[in-house]
Order: structure tokens, then sequence, then C-alpha cells
């Protein structure tokens, strides 16, 4: 099935234990700095069934079928594959690149674990059947997860299990008939306070000899007895923002927490496997779920770059500061970094990998490129906006200004360059600051930092995988020149 918008928050109102600012959310559709993002995940849903998108978001698996979230299937052919991409364009494009974990990222995610069935199966637990049940009744349900994947930061010097709080990092407390026990706690789990379920799993290599406990993957509903979900301080309080002075921010803000588990029973069908340090250190890297999810969140970058780039041209060029070749230069710097991104994000679709059961990945060297060169693009598009924006990103008055008493006079005197008024070139710096200076902004560039997971292992298990063959190959010629040499001239001796 499809949910409207208007399903999803009735399936928020079942109660859940969602701690902000040190007071248990009693209703968190109606919490006034969750009401707005709601509403633009609740749009995400309603699009499935706007006829001007059911079939670029949905599928179904027979003609006239019933019809699913696109972000689910599984691609068997390169038109599958580049189906889901403009699926996730379209998402994309409805949040202008700012909900990085709506519904479909986590349907994109878990698909990759329903590719990977076989793999779960070898950790003796069942799991390919649990793994494939569980995505089919996410799908058939059409549910919002998140996940929670890292251990809190407590003492990272340590191991899970020598930290001075052997149940700080989350470890099976207890084995029982009924399933498992656990305690402690996991981060970060983004927009957790509105979701209808968690995913945990281990996010990279991070555990060693002794850390068995901890070493686990299972799902539990959001609102399971013994969760706490523990948000940080809003970046938006309440919902009073409105889309001219915060176009941005006053309807993507993403909530982020920690999740703690109090004993919380998960029963064996909702348990992929634990006491397995080998699941737990490879599955991100073994399975689809990094490949799958990647394909989405490489679309959802390239539109944020994409409005980011123009945003700072069209800044630039309000004042016109964009006739400075200096200024030209910085421009012309981002809008290749965005052609680079665009570039990696074509090859990842027309260049996919083939795996031996047929499913069509996106082309990894490709994803992982471009998921370890935008952080630091991103950074840099924002960086230009800050230095060419200057005071113009600062002297911003509200709507009221240019719609009250002194609308003229701060039309006159905030105006632009050829009589551009002042309510419009004010707008465009808003939009700027939004993306470069706002809180959320900056959360949303932490996120491009971050989101891929912990930086280090991801690329240097790129280093160790990524195809070079071109290099080695000139390397390899140049060094058996230098053998050649090396034997004729100890031959010659
Ligand atoms: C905005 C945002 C949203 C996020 N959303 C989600 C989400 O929805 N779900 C989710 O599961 N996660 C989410 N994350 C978490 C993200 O996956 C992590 O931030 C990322 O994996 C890095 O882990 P960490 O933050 O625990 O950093 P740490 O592991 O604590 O690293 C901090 C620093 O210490 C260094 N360091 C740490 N350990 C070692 C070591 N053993 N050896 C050498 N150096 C080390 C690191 O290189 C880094 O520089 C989100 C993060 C952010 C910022």
């Amino acid at each position: 099935m499809i949910r409207t918008g208007k399903q999803y928050i009735e399936g928020l109102r079942t109660p859940r234990e969602v701690y902000v600012g040190g007071e248990r959310v009693a209703d968190v559709t109606t919490y006034p700095a969750f009401r707005k993002p709601i509403e633009s995940y609740a749009r995400l849903y309603d699009m499935k069934h706007d006829s001007r998108y059911t079939d670029i978001l949905t599928y179904s698996e027979e003609p006239g079928g019933e019809r699913y979230d696109i972000s689910f299937l599984v691609p068997k052919s390169k038109e599958e594959l580049k189906a889901k991409g403009r699926a996730y364009r379209t998402y994309s494009r409805a949040s202008y690149g700012c909900l990085g974990r709506g519904p479909e990222f986590m349907a994109a995610l878990i698909a990759g674990m329903w590719e990977s069935t076989e793999w779960f199966e070898q950790w003796g637990e069942g799991g390919a059947q649990k793994v494939a049940d569980y995505v089919r009744y996410v799908r058939d349900n059409d549910l919002f997860l998140t996940h929670a994947l890292g251990n809190p930061q407590s003492d990272r010097s340590k191991p899970s299990h020598q930290q001075a709080n052997p149940f700080i990092h989350l470890r099976v407390k207890e084995e029982t008939p009924e399933g498992l026990v656990i305690r402690g706690a996991k981060q970060l789990a983004t927009a957790a306070p509105v979701t209808d379920e968690i995913l945990v799993f281990p996010n990279g290599r991070q555990f060693g000899p002794g850390d068995d406990a901890y070493a686990l993957c299972f799902a539990v509903p959001t609102a399971t007895p013994g969760v706490k979900i523990i948000c940080r301080e809003p970046l938006v309080p309440d919902d009073r923002r409105n889309v001219y002075d915060h176009p941005l921010s006053s309807r993507f803000e993403e909530m982020d927490a920690l999740v703690v588990f109090d004993d919380v029973l998960v029963p064996w069908d909702r348990v992929f496997f634990h006491n397995s340090l080998a699941a737990a250190n490879n599955m991100r890297f073994m399975t689809g779920v990094a490949a799958f999810s990647g394909h989405l969140s490489i679309h959802r970058a390239t539109v944020r770059a994409a409005l980011t780039v123009v945003t700072a041209m069209k800044l630039c060029a309000s004042v016109r500061t964009d006739v400075f070749p200096n200024v030209g230069e910085l421009l012309g710097k981002l809008a290749a970094m965005y052609k680079a991104q665009e570039s990696l994000l074509f090859r990842c679709e027309e260049e996919p990998r083939i795996t031996d059961t047929g499913t069509y990945w996106c082309n990894g060297d490709a994803m992982s490129a471009s998921g370890l060169l935008f952080p630091d693009f991103y950074t840099t598009m924002l960086e230009v906006i800050k230095r060419t924006g200057a005071a113009g990103l600062m002297l911003t008055p509200t709507l009221g200004e240019f719609s009250g008493d002194i609308g003229e006079l701060a039309n006159t005197y905030f105006a632009g360059a050829e009589d551009m008024p002042g309510v419009d070139r004010v707008q465009v710096a808003k939009l700027a600051w939004d993306l470069a200076g706002d809180a959320v902004g900056q959360r949303l560039a932490h996120y491009e930092r971050f989101y891929i997971g912990e930086p280090m292992f991801v690329s240097s298990f790129y280093a160790r995988s990524v195809d070079m063959s071109l290099g080695r190959e000139l390397f390899d010629e140049i060094i058996a020149e230098g053998r050649a040499l090396h034997g004729a001239a100890g031959a010659d001796a």
C-alpha cells in the first residue's frame, strides 16, 4: 500500500516516549517544533497519490496490482535503477534537497537489505527469511523508519565492553525464549520522534574482541515500551517562521536524537543477527544498504547543490558583484563542483554494477567519490556565499518591514542593482542565509560531512576497493622498465 500524509500523521499518535527540553512530548503531531517538519514529510506521502507523481514514485509487481513506494524496489535492470533515480530526484526537489532522512531514505536502505538477504543467512539465525519478512512488512504498510547505528561517544579511546558503564553502548542484557532483552543507547537517529520504526545495525568497523554482546542488528516499533527518544534542542523551536523570512528552515528542520533502550524486549523474528562481530563489522560494506541508500543521497545532494550554486550566483547578481573577476572566479568554481557532482551521479546510473543475482547497484566508485568529495564541495559553496554576501546577509529585515508602514522606505533603501526592489533583494539574501548561516543550514552542512558514516572507515575502505586500473597499469609498466634495466645491469656485471 501507499499511505497518505494523513495516515502517516495518524500513525504518529501511537504513544511514544519522546523528550525535548527536559519534558515529555504529549503528542508529537501537535508539538510546535515538529509540526512543520511533519507536514513536510506528510507531503511526500501525499505526492504518491498525486496523479502527476504516482507513476514516478510508486511501482506494482503486476499490472493493476497493489502499489508500493518505488524506493523499496530491488532493481533488476538499468531502466528500473534509473526509474528509482527519477523518484529520488522528485522527492529531493520537493524539499529542495533539505530532507536527508525522509521516509524514502530508509525505504531505499532496507531495499538494500532485501537484495542481500542471503548475506544474513550465514549468521545462523534464519536472518534471510526474517529480513525478507520485515522489509515486506515495512513496504506493505509504507512505514517511515529511522536508523540508529552509532554508539554514544562516551569514551572513544576504549572499546564498548571497556566503557566505565558497560551498558552505555547498546548491548544484549539477556536472551529469553521470547527474544533479546537489550539495554543501552544508540545514536544519532534523525527524525526518530516522528517515525514508525527504528532499525539498529552497526555502521563501519566498530567492534573488536570482547564486544560480542554489542554486535547486533534488529528493528522495533518507535512506540515500543522502554524506547526513550531524547532529542537535541530544536533549532527552530516553534512553527511560526514563514517561507519569505526563512524559506528552508521554516519547514525542513530534521530532529536528531539519542535513543535509549531501557530493557527493551526484541522478539526473535525482529533479531536479524546478534553476538557476531563479523556480521556487525561487515554489514555496511557487504550488503546493499550503503549502495541503495547512497543512490538516493547522491540525488538529494545534487539537487541541493544546484540550488546552492544558483543562490550564490543570484546573490552576487542582486548587487552586481558578479561583474568583478575575483567573484566570477569563485562562482565558476562552484559551478564546476556542481557539474562534477552531476557527472558522478550520471555515472552511478549509466555504469551500474550488476551483481551475481542480476541486481543493478549504482556504480560504487562514483557514488563513494561523491560521498567523500561532496562535504568539501558543499562547505566551499557555503563559504563563497558568506564571503560574497558580506553585509547583505545580515541586513535582512522581515517581510513585515516591506508590507508595513515603512514599506516604501524599505523597498527604496534595501534596493539592489538595476532598481531591484528591496523586498526582492532581501528575499535572495534570506535564502542564502538559510543555506549558509542559519542553524538549520549549518546542520545540513554537518550532515553532509557525516551522513555516510564515519569518513575514516568509508575512505579507507574506498582506498582498498576502488578501481584504479589505469594507474596500476602505468605504475607496473614503469616499474617493469626499471626492473628490466636493473636486471640487464646485473647480467652485464
Ligand atoms: C546531522 C547528522 C545526522 C545524522 N543522522 C544519522 C542517522 O539518521 N542515523 C545514524 O545512525 N547516524 C546518523 N548520524 C551519525 C553519523 O553516522 C556519525 O556522525 C558518523 O558515523 C561519525 O560518527 P561519530 O559522530 O560517532 O564520530 P566519532 O566516531 O566519535 O568520531 C569523532 C572524531 O574522532 C575520530 N575518531 C573516533 N574514533 C576513532 C578511532 N578509533 N581511531 C581514530 N580516530 C577516531 C574521528 O575520525 C572523528 O574525527 C548523523 C550525524 C549527523 C552529524
